[in-house]
C-alpha cells in the first residue's frame, strides 16, 4: 500500500540535502528549466540554497517555467465566508470554539446571495466559499444550498470550496452541486506539531485530514487544492511533505493537486498562539514559492491577501498563478464593507479589485476571470494532460484576454481600462497562430457589441 507521508524519510532527505556541491545545484537548475518537475531530494537541495546568485537563478527559472506553462495570466477570485462558527480549537485561528469574544454568525441563504451580488458588482466571477466546521448551523446540505443559490442568483461562474474534510458519501453529494476545486489544507504535516495546534474537535484527527484528498478523488472530485499553513512548523519539512503528498496523489490517481495554496500565519483576534514558533522571512517565503513552482510546474499556486501589496507584486514574478483580491474574512463582510471584530485573521492587502486589476496589468500580466476549463469539463487528469503537453498556455491566453475585456467593459475605472487595453492590444497581436488570432479578434469585437461570457 502507498504511504502518504513518511516523516522519517523527509528528515533523511533534508539531512542529505545539506553541503551539496555547486555542480550538483547547477544540474538541478538545468533540470528545473525543462519544466518537468523535480524529485523530493532535488527540491530539498534547492530549499537549502542560501547564496544570492543561486537564489536569483531559481527566481528566473520559476518565472520562465510559469510563463511557459500558463503564459501571463493571473487568475483572480475572492473568498466568501459562510460561517465563523466552529467546533474546533485550532490555536492560530480567530474562529476557534473557545474564542468567546468572537461574535458568531452563520449567513442565511439570502445573506449569502447578497454577499455574492456585492462581489459580482466589483467584477468577480469566481469565489471560494469558506466555512468553519459546524454540523449544526452549517451542515453539508447548507453548503450545497449556498452553492445552488449563488449559481442561480448571481453571475458567479465557478465556486470553489474550502471546508472541513468529509466522508466519501458527502463528497459524492458535494460533487453533484458542481463545485470547482475542493480545498483543504493539512496545516502542518508534522504530526506532533499538528496535535499541539489542534487540541480538540474533529480536526484533531491528523489521519482523517490527511486522507481527505483520497476520499474526494474516490468521490470523483478531481480538482483538489492543498496547502500548509506556513509558520506552524519548519517550512522545509512542510514543503517536502506537501510535495510528497502531491507525488502520492499523482502516483495513485494519475493526477496531482490542481492548486497549492501558500497561506502564511497571520495575527488573528482571539487566537491562542503566544508567538509564531517557526517564522518565515519574506525572502524565505519567496524562495519556497519559486521552488514549489519548479517542483510541480503543472500546479496552480494561489496567493491570498494575507501577504502585503509589495510582496504580492514580487511573487507574481516567481510562479504564482492565482490571487485573491479585496478579501473579507468575516461572514457578511462584503455587504457591510467595514472592518469588524469577526474576522478569521487580519488581511494585509486592502486594495480594491479594480486596483489589483490595474496593478497586474501595469506589470504586463493578464488579470483573468476565466472559468472555462471547469465549465467545459477540463478537470483533473484531463486538465493535467493538457498542461503537461504545453497546450494550456495558448488556451489560457485567449480566454484570459476575453475575460479581461469583459471586465473592463463592465466594471473597470478609466485608469484600469487604459492599462488593461494595453495588455489586450499587445498580447492579442503577439499570437503566432493566425487562426487563433482571428478568432480572438472576432470575439473581442463581439464583446464590444454586447455579447458576454465567450470562451
Ligand atoms: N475550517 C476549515 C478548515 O480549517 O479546514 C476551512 C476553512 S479555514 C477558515 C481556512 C484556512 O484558514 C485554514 O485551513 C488555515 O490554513 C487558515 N488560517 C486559519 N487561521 C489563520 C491565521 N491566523 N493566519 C493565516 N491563515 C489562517
Ligand atoms: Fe475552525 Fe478552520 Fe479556524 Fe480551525 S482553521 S478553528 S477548523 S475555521
Amino acid at each position: 500500500m502507498l504511504m502518504i507521508i513518511n516523516e522519517e524519510k523527509i528528515f533523511d532527505i533534508l539531512k542529505d540535502a545539506k553541503y551539496i556541491s555547486e555542480v550538483k545545484i547547477d544540474k538541478i537548475l538545468e533540470k528545473a528549466k525543462l519544466g518537468k518537475g523535480l524529485s523530493l531530494e532535488e527540491t530539498a537541495i534547492l530549499l537549502n540554497v542560501e547564496d544570492e546568485k543561486n537564489i536569483s537563478k531559481i527566481f528566473n527559472i520559476a518565472k520562465s517555467v510559469k510563463e511557459d506553462i500558463y503564459g501571463k495570466r493571473i487568475v483572480l477570485f475572492a473568498p466568501l465566508y459562510l460561517t465563523n462558527k466552529c467546533i474546533n480549537n485550532c490555536l492560530y485561528c480567530g474562529f476557534r470554539m473557545d474564542n468567546r469574544k468572537l461574535p458568531r454568525k452563520t449567513l442565511e441563504i439570502d445573506e449569502i446571495i447578497e454577499e455574492a451580488k456585492a462581489l459580482e458588482k466589483s467584477g468577480q466571477k469566481r469565489l471560494l466559499l469558506v466555512a468553519g466546521e459546524d454540523n449544526v448551523s452549517a451542515p453539508l446540505d447548507y453548503i450545497i444550498e449556498s452553492i445552488k443559490s449563488i449559481y442561480e442568483n448571481s453571475d458567479m461562474r465557478r465556486l470553489n470550496i474550502n471546508s472541513a474534510p468529509m466522508d466519501k458519501e458527502d463528497f459524492i453529494k458535494l460533487k453533484k452541486s458542481e463545485i470547482g476545486t475542493y480545498q483543504c489544507f493539512q496545516e502542518t504535516y508534522h504530526k506532533e506539531t499538528y496535535k499541539k495546534m489542534h487540541p480538540t474537535g474533529p480536526k484533531s484527527d491528523y489521519d482523517y485530514r490527511l486522507t481527505v484528498m483520497d476520499r474526494a478523488m474516490e468521490a470523483g472530485i478531481d480538482d483538489l487544492g492543498m496547502g500548509v499553513l506556513y509558520g506552524l512548523y519548519d517550512y522545509k519539512f512542510d514543503t517536502i511533505a506537501l510535495l510528497m503528498h502531491a507525488e502520492y496523489l499523482e502516483k495513485k490517481y494519475n493526477c496531482g493537486p490542481h492548486t497549492i495554496s501558500v497561506p502564511r500565519l497571520r495575527p488573528a483576534p482571539g487566537a491562542k498562539m503566544e508567538k509564531i514558533e517557526y517564522p518565515i522571512t519574506d525572502n524565505e517565503f519567496k524562495k519556497l514559492v519559486a521552488i514549489i513552482r519548479l517542483a510541480v510546474p503543472y500546479t496552480g499556486i494561489i496567493l491570498s491577501t494575507r501577504e502585503s501589496v509589495k510582496l504580492r507584486d514580487e511573487l507574481l514574478d516567481l510562479g504564482v498563478s492565482q490571487l485573491s483580491a479585496n478579501s473579507s474574512t468575516s461572514p457578511g463582510g462584503y455587504k457591510e464593507k467595514k472592518k469588524h471584530n469577526s474576522d478569521q485573521f487580519y488581511t494585509n492587502d486592502e486594495r480594491s479589485l479594480d486596483q489589483v486589476v490595474k496593478s497586474i496589468s501595469d506589470t504586463g500580466y493578464i488579470p483573468s476571470f476565466c472559468t472555462a476549463c471547469y465549465r467545459v469539463g477540463r478537470t483533473g487528469e484531463e486538465f493535467m494532460k493538457l498542461v503537461k503537453a504545453g497546450k494550456m498556455k495558448s488556451i489560457c491566453r485567449s480566454n484570459a484576454l476575453l475575460t479581461l475585456k469583459e471586465h473592463i467593459l463592465d466594471y473597470a475605472s478609466i485608469e484600469t481600462t487604459k492599462s488593461a487595453e494595453n495588455i489586450i492590444d499587445n498580447l492579442s497581436k503577439s499570437i503566432e497562430n493566425q487562426n487563433i488570432q482571428d478568432e480572438l479578434d472576432d470575439r473581442l469585437k463581439r464583446m464590444e457589441n454586447g455579447e458576454r461570457d465567450l470562451y
